[in-house]
């Protein structure tokens, strides 16, 4: 009772004061031409969000300047991961600076057309490791299940552009699709852990991962589920009483959150954060490291200050996998390892993620970071603190 009135003050506030919610970062809906005349309760409704997605060109000019590189890139951009961005994130681009971290994650550009010569269609090898469709299984005790090909964004550094974003093949409501993963996991009794992606689930209709939950939860050896989300980011009116009431009956369920930017944490995503975190999900974020978005040490500290403010435990930091047409996002690999370098010991321990590799072609998550081991002889270790003080312990 005592969380679902949170929820519930929650919700009061959204309708009695939809309009204040909506910082001093983002321009007000209604100032845009495209949105004057929309109603705030259709503007907190998920669906009117999901119908009135940005996903032509003559739209997203009323909303931003757009250089003749974003015109090539919307025009060229078709069928998997074209075009798509909510109302809600369109509000939040900087209308005359095309280097807005906002923007650039949301509109293409005709850089997503060159290919750089490490680049590959399916970079971490998942296609290789799929014993059934939607399944991947690659460690020993977690497998992960891609639940839908659909996200309320396409974000243009997507890792996986060669499934997401096929709009015209509608697939969310058919739920027999995942029966061979689903009895792939019953008949393999060291799977206690199942990460559900995509795509992103909870664009998915309630019933639908209802069902999906309700049949991953009757698998004795499946102990913890977790779901891969950017929908607090990109769509937080999704997170509603209903969908959040229907998670509980699953928990413990933890989420992990696709941050990437201080101004993505909204006073309208700390709602949506704050109803799952009332509601005892455990939140982390995965952030991937993103040239002239997120590379410079003080946006990724203050990124990761902010998210333990609403609650949100910074879980790993990606370097940017190789993906076709995705060179203009990727930075060196000194340049996540500087960044752990300036957090570490820097600020408090709980902002500091893990930043790893997927190893190209199928090696997992690689952790990478500073070296704090100078060296280690018998019974000995010369280290080094986060100020480069040498200290030596003696086993
Ligand atoms: C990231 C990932 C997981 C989960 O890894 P954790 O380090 O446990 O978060 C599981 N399977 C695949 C294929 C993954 O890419």
């Amino acid at each position: 009772m005592e969380n679902n009135t949170v929820i519930t003050d929650n919700q009061k506030l959204l309708s009695e004061n939809i309009i204040a919610l909506y910082g001093k970062r983002s321009r007000d809906y209604q100032q845009i031409n495209l949105y004057k005349d929309v109603n705030p309760l259709d503007w907190e409704d998920w669906r009117w969000q999901v119908k009135n997605r940005i996903t032509k060109l003559d739209q997203i000019a009323q909303v931003v300047k757009l250089t003749p590189q974003e015109e090539e890139g919307i025009k060229s951009a078709k069928g998997r991961m074209a075009m798509a961005i909510t109302p809600y994130w369109a509000v939040l681009i900087d209308a005359e600076d095309p280097n807005c971290p906002i923007r650039r994650q949301a509109i293409p550009t005709a850089n997503e057309f060159q290919v750089g010569p490490h680049e590959m269609v399916d970079p971490c090898g998942e296609d290789n490791d799929s014993p059934a469709p939607h399944l991947i299984h690659r460690y020993p005790d977690r497998v992960l299940l891609l639940a839908t090909e659909a996200c309320a964004m396409y974000c243009r550094h997507c890792t996986r552009r060669r499934l997401v974003g096929n709009e015209e093949r509608s697939e969310t409501s058919s739920n027999n699709k995942w029966d061979a993963a689903l009895d792939y996991i019953r008949s393999n009794k060291k799977i206690r852990d199942v990460l559900i992606s995509g795509g992103d689930p909870l664009i998915l209709e309630e019933e639908v991962l209802d069902d999906l939950l309700k049949k991953l939860r009757s698998i004795s050896s499946v102990e913890f589920l977790r779901l891969g989300t950017r929908v607090p980011v990109t769509l937080p009116q999704r997170i509603t009483e209903s969908l959040v009431t229907m998670l509980k009956k699953y928990a413990p369920i933890w989420i992990s959150i696709h941050f990437n930017h201080p101004k993505e944490i909204t006073k309208r995503s700390k709602i949506a954060c704050d109803m799952l975190s009332d509601s005892g999900f455990p939140l982390g974020s995965q952030t991937v490291l993103l040239q002239g978005v997120n590379d410079r040490p003080y946006i990724m500290r203050k990124l990761m200050q902010e998210l333990l403010k609403i609650r949100v435990r910074p879980y790993y930091i990606y370097q940017c996998d190789p993906v076709r047409g995705t060179g203009h996002f990727r930075t060196p690999v000194s340049v996540g390892i500087n960044i752990i370098e300036k957090l570490r010991g820097h600020t408090s321990g709980y902002a500091v993620p893990t930043y790893v590799i997927d190893g190209p072609g199928g090696g997992g998550k690689i952790p990478v970071g500073p070296n704090y081991v100078l060296s280690q002889a018998k019974g000995k270790y010369v280290l080094r603190n986060y100020r480069s003080k040498i200290y030596t312990y003696l086993e």
